[in-house]
């Protein structure tokens, strides 16, 4: 059977580097065994989803090179879930209940006050035909429980966790319907795993306990269950949840010059015991991509770590992977001069800048003026004219070091620092290196 996995957000928000990490997950577990990976909008909630939002999640997928083979929309399949609902019902496993908010939260308030587990007391169970009848006649419309079979512990063998126990009693029945017939998570997700045939459920491990409900859905539902894995949480490099993280998505990564690439190899070993490397082809990610490797401890997510990946992406790029986003008029020479020093991508213009001049005039000693009237008189043009002009000079005039060639790249560059000059020098030309030395030789 063909491996078929699921991206389910909720369209109320932008993707947050959290989600992105688990849709990342869950499209090279697809991507491994050559299956699918599905895109699911979760937008059950009719208030807070909005269609900006799934816009974006399609975007950020686009830009990650992560697009998925389909896109399903919860709010188009409310019929299956009414379908489902109704078989449930009919063997006994949903049941109404009444009680207000007010009323759940003083119970739990009273359980915990009693040192017992808030789990809900199924109150609404007990109620005989002719309670529910009056409490309906009395205009409270119900909301709906998923009835909770306590006969035997649900288990399953977790892809991160191993093997896992949950006792049913112990937890709450859910509510998987509200009042005005909307749908709560829970009872949709299922429905559409066994309808799209997902095979393997990727989440975070907030979910843990949900997949123990949901598992019992499956079998209600008379369904198998896909494989289920849960992965720690990704927080931030102190190690604590952070509000950043939750707000940090695509647009603030581009923003800041970060390559999808980058983030990519980042968040592909982040939490694994395989190291982060900075890993630009999606396939050898994808051929060491391995769930055994995912450790339980909460993965830390570092920005300076994201900034080192992304520099050596970068640092590998070839020229003709990036010709397309050069200025126009820099060659592969160019590209390969300048590239040692560039971090991000918007710092090429920058550097490109000193080939191309004008550059400013550097501060300078009276020695050093003389110093470069002798190296524009100096200059000659061959293969290498650094390397010619540097040894010219040092016989000369006896610099070396610093002294000999700092005011050279101060002249020829207006900066202390930069890419390599025997690579630079031919990039300026014979005509402008000689012009920016006599300038400054009377400057
Ligand atoms: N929409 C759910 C969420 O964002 C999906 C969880 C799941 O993968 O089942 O939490």
């Amino acid at each position: 059977m063909s491996v078929i996995t699921r991206f389910a957000p909720s369209p109320t928000g932008r993707l947050h580097v959290g989600n992105i990490r688990t849709a990342l997950h869950n499209w090279m577990l697809a991507a491994k065994s050559g299956g699918q990976f599905v895109l699911r909008i979760d937008d059950t909630d009719d208030e807070r989803s909005r269609e900006e939002y799934v816009e974006a999640i399609r975007e950020d997928l686009a830009w990650l090179d992560m697009s998925p083979v389909g896109e399903e929309r919860q709010s188009a399949r409310l019929a299956h879930y009414d379908a489902a609902f109704e078989t449930l019902r009919a063997s006994g496993r949903v049941y109404p209940a009444f009680e207000t908010a007010q009323e759940l939260e003083l119970k739990r308030k009273i359980q915990l006050g009693r040192g017992l587990p808030p789990i809900y007391d199924r109150a609404a169970l007990a109620l005989s035909d002719e309670e529910r009848a009056a409490k309906q006649a009395q205009g409270i419309a119900p909301h709906w429980r998923f009835k909770l079979d306590h006969s035997a512990p649900i288990t399953w063998d977790d892809g991160v966790r191993g093997p896992q126990k949950f006792d049913p009693s112990l937890l709450s029945d859910p509510v998987i319907r509200r009042a005005d017939g909307s749908w709560l998570y829970m009872l949709p997700s299922a429905v559409d795993d066994i309808a799209m045939g997902i095979t393997d459920v990727l989440r975070g491990e907030d979910h843990v306990s949900n997949t123990a409900v949901q598992i019992q859905m499956f079998q209600a539902l008379g369904a198998s269950h896909p494989r289920f894995a849960h992965e720690a949480l990704l927080v931030g490099k102190e190690g604590k949840l952070s509000k950043r993280l939750g707000s940090l998505g695509c647009d603030s990564f581009r923003e800041r010059g970060i390559e999808p690439q980058a983030l990519i190899a980042l968040l592909a070993r982040l939490g694994t015991s395989q190291p982060v490397e900075p890993i630009a082809g999606r396939e050898a990610l994808v051929a060491s991509f391995d769930l055994s490797t995912f450790g339980r401890a909460p993965a830390r997510f570092d920005d300076a770590e994201l900034d080192r990946v992304n520099t050596a992406i970068v640092h590998q790029m070839s020229y003709a992977q990036i010709a397309d986003r050069l200025p126009a008029g820099m060659d592969e020479a160019a590209w390969l001069a300048i590239r040692p020093n560039v971090e991000i991508m918007g710092d090429v213009a920058d550097w490109w800048s000193i080939v191309t001049g004008p550059v400013d005039t550097p501060q300078l000693e009276d020695e050093d003026r003389a110093f470069l009237a002798e190296a524009a008189s100096v200059l000659e043009w061959s293969e290498n004219p650094w390397k010619d002009l540097t040894t010219a000079l040092k016989a000369s005039t006896g610099r070396k070091g610093k002294a000999l060639y700092l005011p050279l790249r101060r002249a020829l560059t207006g900066r202390d620092h930069g890419p390599d000059m025997g690579a630079l020098l031919p990039l300026i030309g014979e005509v402008e290196a000689r012009a920016r030395l006599q300038h400054c030789a009377t400057a």
